[in-house]
């Protein structure tokens, strides 16, 4: 029997490979052609993936390793050299993967068995636990004080340690002038990173989905870690620089960080470089020998990694197949091509498109709060938009970036959300340095020079009453639009219709 580890399994501490002597890998060419993929992300998926198959036959392993247009296509090969071979391989967690491997292999006359995913910290088992004892929608902080109970993370004597469960009310700074984070760890790329490197980026304008044209992003030289021994460090650099500051600021934007103090480890994470039980283990364990850390910070990082990282996996697990389609509100506009391009005027969203053009990354709150707010406002429709942020960052697959976009950031199923992450100009204003520049006053609402924001914050406030007006906690903003009603509601759907206008136009 040999393994099969796939390009986001990259671990030996877990799952069947731990006692593997036979090891099949496979990179499948038509993967990187699937969608118009950042460069960044098919380096760091392909590079870790020679760079980890170099690992185990340098521990002795025999990997067989084959490079094809198609997974099928190795998979002929495979079982042209080792007929009716039987494989094992931890599931994939993307939805329909494991059936379509299945189906792959059987196909060929092997056998396919399915392990649990050992590359999270909650089982299906404990999911069902938590499950069977609730009615969905399921909420996150239920989910959260489950999963502390569940691994003693940060509790004492059965207690959360400090008394409380959540210290978000303290994780909501803006950083003064004095503010100066360490630049993050960057690592350079040896020669077989190198050589991907050069595949990759000769493949633009060969995607099947090509949304502009060749070559839609704009990378700076590849830098993410790609070997175990670099994602430690990464982890290690995290802890001893730029913890104690994470919780405070985790919220913040400023133009000129683009890192922050954010850990930088979605992407080795999601490959399998680190597990997430290290990765909280070095947390708490760092701050303890830091005792400058707020707690806030440790907690704050625990619940995004124990919490919502675990959330996310097994609510998409329920909610697939629905939840890639879903669309409660009925959302219909295209994206916007400044998604790709990062050609507009107003400074937060040109700030958060740059960054993903060059890195492929941008933190949780420009995600959130810039980019799935203003298309939520604008009413784009949460496949196209899923669409993007699949191919946009380093650290996306469809377990992660759907429940994130499509429920997150588009309140399109209401599995868990109980609002939408909807605000006005106000928050990037309140959380960010961008409104300071742009060209669009954050004060208005209406007329020439208004922020988009502004208006189609109200706009879809009133275009989605219906739905929203009686969902939890949206009574107080009803409230506001209410006042609003008549001439000023008027200008203020003039202004948004504008702003739909220019961004078709590309003049936004
Ligand atoms: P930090 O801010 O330092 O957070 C620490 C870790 O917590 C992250 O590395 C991540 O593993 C975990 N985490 C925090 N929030 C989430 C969450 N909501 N879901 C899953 N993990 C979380 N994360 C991805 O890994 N892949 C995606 O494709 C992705 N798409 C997103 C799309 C949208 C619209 C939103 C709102 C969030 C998305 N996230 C995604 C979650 C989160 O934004 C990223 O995990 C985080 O920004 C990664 O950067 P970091 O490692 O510096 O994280």
């Amino acid at each position: 029997m040999a393994v099969l580890v796939l390009g986001d399994q990259l671990t030996t501490d877990h799952g069947p490979v731990v006692d593997a002597d036979r090891v099949v890998m496979v990179e499948a060419r038509s993967f990187a052609r699937r969608h118009a993929y950042h460069p960044h992300k098919l380096t760091l998926v392909f590079a870790a993936m020679r760079r980890f198959r170099d690992r185990l036959r340098a521990d002795g392993v025999t990997v067989d390793y084959y490079e094809a247009a198609t997974f099928g296509d190795a998979l002929d090969d495979h079982f042209d050299a080792y007929p009716g071979d039987d494989l094992v391989v931890m599931e994939p967690p993307s939805h329909g993967a494991a059936d379509r491997l299945r189906e792959l292999v059987a196909d060929r006359g092997g056998d396919l068995e399915l392990k649990e995913n050992e590359l999270f910290l909650c089982s299906r088992a404990q999911w069902a636990e938590f499950a069977d004892e609730r009615e969905p929608p399921y909420r996150h902080e239920e989910f959260y004080r489950f999963m502390r109970r569940e691994t003693g993370y940060l509790m004492a004597d059965g207690d959360p340690v400090g008394g409380e469960w959540n210290y978000d009310d303290r994780n909501r700074e803006f950083p003064g002038e004095e503010y100066d984070p360490p630049d993050p760890p960057r690592y350079e790329p040896d020669e077989s990173t190198r050589k991907v490197w050069e595949w990759v980026t000769s493949l633009s304008g060969s995607y099947d989905t090509d949304p502009l044209g060749p070559g839609w992003a704009d990378p700076e030289p590849f830098f993410w870690p790609v070997t175990r021994e670099d994602a430690l460090d990464a982890l290690d650099a995290f802890v001893a620089d730029r913890l104690p500051e994470f919780g405070p600021y985790q919220d913040a934007m400023l133009g000129d960080e683009w890192a922050m103090n954010h850990a930088l480890l979605s992407g080795a994470m999601n490959v399998g470089l680190l597990h997430p039980t290290e990765v909280i283990e070095a947390v708490v364990a760092g701050a303890k020998t830091q005792p400058e850390t707020p707690l806030a910070s440790v907690e704050g990082f625990v619940r995004q990694v124990l919490g919502w990282r675990e959330f996310m996996r097994h609510t998409y697990r329920e909610a697939m197949p629905e939840l890639a389609t879903a669309n409660q509100l009925g959302a219909t506009e295209p994206l916007p091509d400044f998604y790709w391009t990062g050609d507009t005027e107003m400074a937060c969203l040109a700030d958060a498109v740059d960054g993903v053009r060059k890195r492929g990354y941008g933190h949780h709150i420009e995600r959130l709060m810039v980019l799935s707010n203003f298309a939520l406002l604008y009413g784009v429709e949460p496949v196209e938009l899923n669409e993007w942020f699949h191919a946009a960052y380093v650290d996306a697959y469809h377990w992660v970036t759907t429940p994130n976009v499509v429920e997150m950031g588009s309140f399109g199923a209401g599995v868990f959300a109980t609002k939408p992450y909807a605000a006005s100009a106000n928050y990037v204003n309140r959380m960010s340095d961008h409104c300071f520049d742009c060209v669009y006053y954050h004060t208005k609402a209406s007329g020439e020079g208004a922020c988009p924001f502004n208006a189609l914050y109200w706009e879809f406030l009133d275009r989605n009453e219906e739905q929203l007006r009686e969902t939890g906690r949206m009574g107080l903003v009803y409230s506001h639009l209410d006042d609003k009603r008549g001439e000023e509601l008027e200008a203020i759907s003039d202004r948004a219709n504008e702003v739909r206008k220019r961004a078709k136009e590309l003049e936004l």
